[in-house]
């Protein structure tokens, strides 16, 4: 597998999130005080463009799996929305719900518990064929089951037909729940960690396939991963989520090898890639331009750990962690800065005119530039 380019952003996407927020209420008796409620995502936004694939990296917790599962409608938003080839999404009742999911579907990340163990491979496969009336009549069910398990690499299909899932590797549970997917022939593919509850061997096999399968089939696909070495290699494109809000994102190359913001650094320096070009701060303090830049000070094991996303930490939610931190990262998040060629981030480390505008100046006089003049960093402007 290559090192994939970037993105072609011109491309329609064919699914967008639009700010979407995603608050699970507690049901534990409180006197006083408002209720209490799990906030798993804050103003997330992505597109999902055809023959491209979207990675959203991030720690255990950090949101992404509810992402995905609002963009599945498993789960309905907060507040927010969903567009589907430009269109709102909207889902009310079951037919609508059927219609939508016959595009946009999952691969979820256990395959022990994704298939019904009381039923063979057949029945898997068929029940979504005939649930999107692609199948007419059990001659053409049949010929469409065989199709589906050779396209998933599971052959001869005849011997796969007619097994249960305790009679399945890992991976080939896996590969049935792709086909189970691809069977609604969908254009939209949200895959949730669909690797990392297989034995290693077979990982690049399994995603071997579903790059294969994006390109022959030109999906939209949602990889998330915690592992970035993967998210450079599968996807085009990748975000990074911290705390359920999105941190940076962009060309998956230029996200890796170039990161900005703090968090993507600590990601990044607690999993060393023997392909990046030297260490995290040896690339930072090297630009080919001569300009100082932040400099990486954040443990390689990681400061802390994720906040309670039931009280979470004001403002931008890293700041607790984050070695750069100002007071007005505790007030407010900071807004999206287009750091060029695809490539943004939300910290006030840059664009000088996140500290400068509204808010934030009134309140703190345009400190924090000051503060980065003293902390020796350069706020970086758009195109830089
Ligand atoms: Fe750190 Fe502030 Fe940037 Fe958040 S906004 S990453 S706290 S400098």
């Amino acid at each position: 597998m290559s090192t994939n380019t970037a993105p072609s952003t011109n491309e329609t996407p064919v699914l967008e999130a639009l700010h979407l927020r995603k608050e699970f209420p507690l049901h534990t008796i409180k006197l006083f005080g408002p209720p209490q409620a799990i906030h798993a995502v804050e103003d997330a936004s992505l597109a999902l463009r055809p023959g491209h694939a979207t990675a959203l990296v991030g720690e255990s917790g950090s949101g992404k799996t509810t992402v995905a599962r609002l963009l599945a409608r498993l789960y309905a938003p907060t507040a927010g929305s969903i567009r589907y080839r430009e269109e709102i999404v909207r889902t009310r009742g079951e037919a609508a719900l059927r219609s939508y999911r016959r595009h946009v579907q999952m691969v979820f990340q256990d395959p022990f518990s994704s298939l019904n163990p009381m039923h063979m491979v057949r029945y898997h496969l068929s029940r979504p064929l005939r649930i999107y009336g692609h199948a007419h009549g059990a001659a053409e069910e049949t010929r469409l089951i065989m199709s589906l398990l050779e396209r998933v690499n599971l052959t001869p299909a005849e011997q796969f037909v007619s097994k249960f899932p305790h009679q399945l590797s890992g991976g080939q549970r896996q590969r049935v729940a792709i086909a189970r997917a691809l069977a609604a022939r969908p254009s939209v593919l949200l895959a949730d960690e669909p690797v990392s509850m297989l034995d290693v061997s077979i990982r690049l096999d399994i995603l071997n396939l579903l790059a294969r399968l994006k390109e022959e089939e030109n999906l939209a696909l949602l990889f998330i991963t915690h592992d970035l070495a993967s998210a450079r290699y599968f996807a085009e494109e990748t975000q990074v989520m911290y705390a359920g809000q999105m941190v940076e994102g962009g060309p998956s190359e230029e996200v890796i090898q170039r990161p900005q913001h703090p968090y993507t650094q600590l990601l990044l320096s607690a999993a060393p890639d023997p392909d990046r070009f030297g260490s995290v701060d040896q690339h930072q303090q090297d630009d080919g331009k001569g300009s100082p830049r932040i400099q990486m000070i954040l443990p390689a094991s990681g400061s802390g750990e994720l906040p309670s996303l039931i009280t979470p930490p004001g403002g931008c939610r890293f700041h607790p962690r984050c070695p750069h931190a100002m007071p007005v990262c505790r007030q407010q998040f900071p807004p999206r800065t287009e750091l060029g060629g695809g490539h943004w981030i939300h910290c006030f480390l840059y664009g000088a005119e996140n500290a400068q505008s509204g808010e934030v100046k009134g309140k703190f006089g345009g400190w924090p530039q000051e503060v980065r003049l003293q902390r020796g960093v350069r706020p970086r402007r758009m195109n830089e």
